[in-house]
């Protein structure tokens, strides 16, 4: 078996995207051990290396509970809030994912915290709670520039590249982009098919960098309905994209 990407769930809304092949798998952002224990067992998988976004408890949770079964690296930011990492990576560093064979390039990605990183490579890309599939995280740390360069540096990665970010939210924030945006059609394609999705229980991720381009508000901050949108809802024109993702957020915030 080539390798492949699992989907396993944690908390209400929670992934844990797991690399595997056929006795290899390695874990980005494994907030809970227990779905990740319970997978490996099942399928007799060893794992291999965790690899960690940022340092909320629901990404880096159960890295402790696994590194007392397996003995692997832990690639994570430089952030020592994060107890367990082994090998903390800057901007433009790169990891190998063990047994796969697999490099991926790490991008620091700061505005839903300070530290936040994306890994990207083989035409994947994990982006934690900075892009989610029609959003961006909450900024916990950050400002509103560092969300909008963040952002802007992952619309850079190839079109096709599949997005795998932390958590299901695409329906509400469907729903949020609908308002911003009510003209666009590709946002009311992709809520048909993550509606479809949901209704059967199934994951409407990844997404892919060309979908993020085509339906999310806060990468097309200069777009002329989101712009016009926006100004709405501050009651005056904002002139630069940086203030038309502050009020989006603010906005969203409350929506
Ligand atoms: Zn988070």
């Amino acid at each position: 078996m080539s390798h492949q990407i699992v989907t396993l769930r944690a908390f209400a809304d929670n992934y844990i995207w797991t690399l595997r092949d056929s006795r290899y798998a390695a874990v980005v952002d494994p907030g809970d051990a227990r779905p990740v224990i319970d997978y490996l067992e099942r399928e007799k998988l060893e794992l291999v290396a965790i690899l960690n976004t940022h340092h909320h408890a629901d990404h880096v949770g159960g890295n402790a509970a696994l590194l007392s079964r397996w003995k692997v690296p832990v690639f994570g930011p430089h952030d020592e809030r994060i107890r367990e990492v082994t090998q903390r990576l800057k901007d433009g560093a790169r990891c190998t994912v063990p047994h796969f064979g697999i490099e991926l390039g790490v991008m620091e990605i700061p505005g839903h915290t300070r530290s936040h990183i994306a890994f990207h490579g083989s035409g994947m890309v994990f982006s934690g709670d900075t892009l989610f599939a029609v959003g961006c995280g909450r900024l916990f740390e950050g400002t509103p520039r560092q969300m909008h360069e963040s952002l802007s540096r992952l619309m850079k990665l190839p079109d096709e590249t599949r997005v795998y970010c932390g958590h299901e939210y695409t329906v509400s924030n469907i729903r949020f982009a609908r308002v911003v945006e009510p003209d666009n059609f590709a946002l009311r394609e992709l809520e048909t098919q993550a509606k479809l999705q949901r209704d059967k229980d199934l994951p409407t991720l990844p997404s892919t960098i060309a979908q993020e381009k085509a339906t999310n508000p806060f990468v097309r901050v200069n777009e002329p309905a989101v712009v016009a949108a926006a100004n709405r809802f501050a009651g005056k024109a904002l002139n630069d994209p940086v203030d038309v993702l502050a009020a989006l957020r603010e906005w969203k915030n409350g929506f």
